[in-house]
């Protein structure tokens, strides 16, 4: 699979332009074993040109290289590699949220984030994080959860004279006021929070994954409410 392909999704066939679209159908769009094969030969069969089949490539998000392990998986090469949520929930959509946040953050926001963050009581057996304004690139998983988990809190400490003024043009809400942006960037990291804790749980209730749905369906909308669906795709 490339990235920036005009079909880029491993499990569905989403297009960029639809990508934040929270109501677009994955199931009946999905992508099967079937359809890939069907397109990898094509890929490998139709074309006479480097161009052509490079054009097909990117538009379907297919790899070129004809010697791809992923060929040999004996069922379904897309779902017999399943997403893995600690990549995409962490790694992912946590650090996004957590330095698009700084992003909008003046050089006295940064400095307040850093301090609050170093003066907050920490749940029994935490380590106390390294500076995230400075060191978010040496952050592993489990740190960019535990800080979502406590941002709220810190972000609390800030207002609206922490905001830049530049960045905030950014954002789709900015025309709603600075008091309103903080609350519903804060509200981002709180439903954030709320999704790790659903999807990384040791257990889960009978009804868990209707919660589970439910919280990602919110934190899908709110991230929707507050970026624009350009920031979405440029990512
Ligand atoms: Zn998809």
């Amino acid at each position: 699979m490339r990235h920036n392909a005009e079909h880029g999704c491993r499990h569905c066939m989403v297009t960029r332009s639809q990508l934040g679209d929270i109501e677009y159908d994955i199931v009946n769009n999905s992508r099967y074993h079937h359809i890939t094969s069907n397109l990898l030969f094509r890929l490998r069969t139709d074309f006479q040109t480097k161009a052509a089949q490079l054009r097909f490539a990117s538009e379907w998000g297919l790899s070129i290289s004809s010697d791809n392990p992923l060929d040999e998986l004996c069922f379904d090469r897309h779902l017999q590699v399943p997403l893995d949520p600690a990549h995409v929930l962490l790694q992912n959509i946590s650090r996004i949220l957590i330095e698009s946040t700084f992003a909008v953050l003046n050089k006295s926001g940064e400095q307040k984030f850093a301090d609050a963050l170093s003066r907050m009581a920490l749940p029994r057996g935490w380590s106390r994080f390294a500076d995230p304004i400075t060191h978010l690139n040496s952050f592993f998983f489990s740190d960019y959860g535990r800080l979502v988990m406590v941002g709220a809190f810190v972000l609390l400490h800030l207002d609206r004279m922490h905001l830049s003024d530049t960045a905030l043009l950014r954002l789709k809400i900015s025309g709603s006021g600075r008091p309103q942006v903080l609350k519903e960037i804060i509200r981002c990291w709180t439903l954030m929070a709320q999704t790790n804790v659903a999807c990384f749980a040791s257990s889960m209730r009978q009804d868990g994954y209707n919660d589970m749905y439910s919280v990602i369906r919110q934190l899908a909308s709110q991230l929707l409410k507050v970026c624009r669906r350009q920031e979405l795709r440029n990512r």
